[in-house]
């Protein structure tokens, strides 16, 4: 909205969220982000688990088991789990110090048109690069398929979610 302020929500309209792990004591609206910041290469949120299991799945999963009589909430706090540190949604250190995504682990870059193999920090090799404008169209054409297989995948996903 502080971008462009028709973007409002309109009444009743779902948006996307997720919920991170915040700063000791920080309310539920301090940790809540666009599932896009939480997916962002540099990205320092991390997501808030325990949220997302107890307030969310447990309550749907439990709507059917109870039927049966199981109680989800006791088996889940019976289980035994890692301990972890909490990560602040406003960081101290450097972005996303953790590098917890696994392309981060990949040893070797590949061009994004042919293949090739590239130095970590090209995303077009040499090659591609002397052929302009016909690799400029290459990159455009695949930009344009991914964004709409992006947006076919966010419609199931509100479709889902009872956004539509
Ligand atoms: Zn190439």
């Amino acid at each position: 909205m502080r971008a462009d302020p028709r973007a409002e929500p309109r009444y009743a309209e779902r948006i996307p969220y997720v919920v991170i792990h915040g700063e000791p004591g920080a309310r539920l609206i301090d940790m809540v982000v666009d599932p896009l910041e939480l997916w962002a290469m540099d990205s320092p949120f991390r997501l808030n688990d325990l949220y997302h299991i107890n307030k969310q799945i447990i309550p749907a999963l439990q709507r059917v088991f109870g039927l049966v009589g199981a109680d989800l909430n006791r088996w889940f706090i019976e289980m035994p789990r890692p301990v972890r540190e909490a990560f602040a949604k406003h960081p101290l250190s450097a972005p996303n110090a953790q590098r917890t995504r696994i392309d981060y682990y990949y040893l070797s870059k590949h061009c994004i048109l042919c293949g090739e193999l590239v130095q970590a920090s090209a995303h077009i090799c040499n090659q591609c690069l002397r052929k302009g404008a016909s690799a400029t169209a290459a990159v455009i054409g695949r930009t344009s398929k991914l964004e709409k297989e992006m947006q076919h995948l966010a419609a199931i996903c509100r479709h889902c979610g009872g956004g539509d």
